[in-house]
C-alpha cells in the first residue's frame, strides 16, 4: 500500500527524522491559510498523487507570495497529473503539500528495500539525487552505494556514517545524515515498510538534512498491525475494481487486456495469463478467487470482471481441488443472471464435482463454450474476442 508525500513525511516527523515544515490542503483557501501560517517567504505547492515525477510533469509549483499560492493551488486542484509513472492517464490532483521552500545546495537519493537476493533491508544512497535514480543506476551504477542491514543489528551507526561519507555529505554533516538513516530505518522496521524512498535528501544553506520527498510503500500482510498506517489509505489513488475486490478477501489485478479471466490459484492464473497471450490474446486481469472460495465470492468476482468495460470476453478456467466446481458454475450463473452477460465466455472445468458444475451450466440457458483444456479454452476465448 502506498501513502502521500505529506502523509510520509508526518511519520518521519514522528520518528526525529527531519522533514520540512508543510500541511495538506484540499482547497485554495485552505492552501492560502497553510501557507500564512507557514509564514516563510517561499512556499511550494506540491499535487499530492501516488506517483512519483511531479516536478516535472508541473505538479511542484514555486510560489512567492500567497497570491501565488492561491493562483497554483487553483491550477493543481482538479488537474490530471501525467508523469512517467501515472501511465497516460494520468491521476487528478485531490490534495496539495503547502510547504516550506528549502534553501537546497545539493540534493541527494536515500532509500531502503528489502532486497531479496540477499533477504535483508538494504540502504541505498547516492550523491546523484533529485532525478530518475533509475537513470544513475543503469549509467553510472558505481554512483549507488549500498548497506546490507543485519536484521538483528540493525543499521549500526557506523554504516550510516560510511553511506554518508560514499554520498559526499560535506563532513561537518555527516551526523546528521546518519542521525537521518537511523531513524529512516526505525520507521522502515517498526511500520512493515517494503520501501522508503528520500528523493531527494538534501542539504541546505542552514546546514539542515532533511527529506524533502518521501515515498512509502507498506507490506499489505502486515497492515493489520498497523492502524495508523491503515488509515493512510486513499481510495481514490487505486481502482475501484480492485478495491471492491479487496473487500470479498480476492487477489485481483487490473492489466490492460480484453480478456477477462477467472482462475482458482496463483499459479494457474498466471498459467492462464501466459497461455492466453500465447494464443495471441491479452488479459484484462489477474484474478484468484482462491481455494475455498465460496458461490458468493465468485459471484462478486465475476461481477468485478464484467463491471470491465475493457472486457470483451471471459474465461473460467478452474481446477477443482479443494474448490468445487459446482460452486464455480453457482457463482458464474448468479452473476451473469444479476448482471447480464453480454460478452462470450469459455468454461474449463476439471476436477471435484466437475459432472455436476458442467450440468449446471448446461442448463442455465447461459451461451456457454465449453473447452476440454487450458491450452484448448485460450485458443477459443483468444478466437471469439477476435
Ligand atoms: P517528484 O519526485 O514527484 O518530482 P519532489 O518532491 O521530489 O517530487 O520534487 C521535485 C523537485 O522539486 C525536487 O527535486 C526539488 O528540486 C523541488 N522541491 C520540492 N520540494 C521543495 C521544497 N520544499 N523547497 C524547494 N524545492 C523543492
Ligand atoms: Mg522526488
Amino acid at each position: 500500500m502506498n501513502i502521500h508525500e505529506y502523509q510520509g513525511k508526518q511519520l518521519l516527523r514522528q520518528y526525529g527524522v527531519a522533514v520540512s515544515n508543510g500541511t495538506v490542503a484540499f482547497s485554495p483557501d485552505e492552501a492560502v491559510k497553510a501557507a500564512k501560517e507557514l509564514g516563510t517567504e517561499v512556499i511550494v505547492v506540491k499535487a499530492q498523487i501516488h506517483a512519483g515525477g511531479r516536478g516535472k510533469a508541473g505538479g511542484v509549483k514555486i510560489a512567492k507570495n500567497l497570491d501565488e499560492v492561491r493562483t497554483y493551488a487553483k491550477e493543481l486542484l482538479g488537474k490530471t497529473l501525467i508523469t512517467h509513472q501515472t501511465g497516460p492517464e494520468g491521476k487528478e490532483v485531490k490534495r496539495l503539500l503547502i510547504e516550506e521552500g528549502s534553501d537546497i545546495k545539493k540534493e541527494y537519493y536515500l532509500g531502503l528495500v528489502l532486497d531479496r537476493a540477499t533477504d535483508r533491508v538494504t540502504l541505498m544512497g547516492s550523491e546523484e539525487g533529485g532525478m530518475d535514480i533509475e537513470e544513475v543506476a543503469e549509467e553510472t551504477p558505481e554512483k549507488i552505494f549500498k548497506e546490507v542491514i543485519d536484521p538483528v543489528v540493525g543499521l549500526t551507526g557506523f554504516q550510516a556514517r560510511r553511506m554518508a561519507f560514499n554520498m559526499n555529505i560535506p563532513n561537518h554533516l555527516v551526523n546528521k545524515a546518519a542521525k537521518f538513516m537511523l531513524g529512516l530505518y526505525q520507521v522502515f522496521v517498526d511500520k512493515d515498510a517494503s520501501i522508503v524512498e528520500i528523493n531527494p535528501l538534501v542539504v541546505t544553506g542552514d546546514d539542515d538534512v532533511l527529506a524533502l520527498d518521501a515515498k512509502f510503500n507498506f507490506d499489505e500482510n502486515a497492515l493489520y498491525r498497523h492502524k495508523d498506517i491503515q488509515e493512510l489509505r486513499d481510495f481514490d489513488e487505486e481502482d475501484p475494481k480492485e478495491i471492491e475486490a479487496s473487500k470479498y478477501d480476492l487477489s485481483y489485478i487490473s492489466l490492460d487486456g480484453n480478456i477477462g479471466c477467472m482462475v482458482n490459484g496463483a499459479g494457474l492464473a498466471m498459467a492462464t495469463m501466459d497461455t492466453i497471450n500465447y494464443y495471441g490474446g491479452s488479459p484484462a486481469n489477474f484474478l484468484d478467487v482462491g481455494g475455498g472460495a465460496t458461490a458468493e465470492k465468485v459471484t462478486e468476482a465475476f461481477k468485478i470482471i464484467l463491471s470491465d468495460e475493457a472486457v470483451k470476453g471471459i474465461f473460467v478456467n478452474i481446477f477443482g481441488g479443494i474448490m468445487k466446481c459446482d460452486v464455480i458454475a453457482e457463482g458464474v450463473i448468479a452473476a451473469a443472471k444479476e448482471v447480464g452477460l453480454q460478452v462470450p465466455l469459455v468454461v474449463r472445468l476439471e476436477g471435484t464435482n466437475v459432472d455436476k458444475g458442467k450440468a449446471l451450466l448446461n442448463e442455465s440457458g447461459l451461451n456457454i463454450t465449453a473447452a476440454d483444456s487450458m491450452a484448448d479454452g485460450a485458443q477459443k476465448i483468444v478466437e471469439l474476442v477476435g
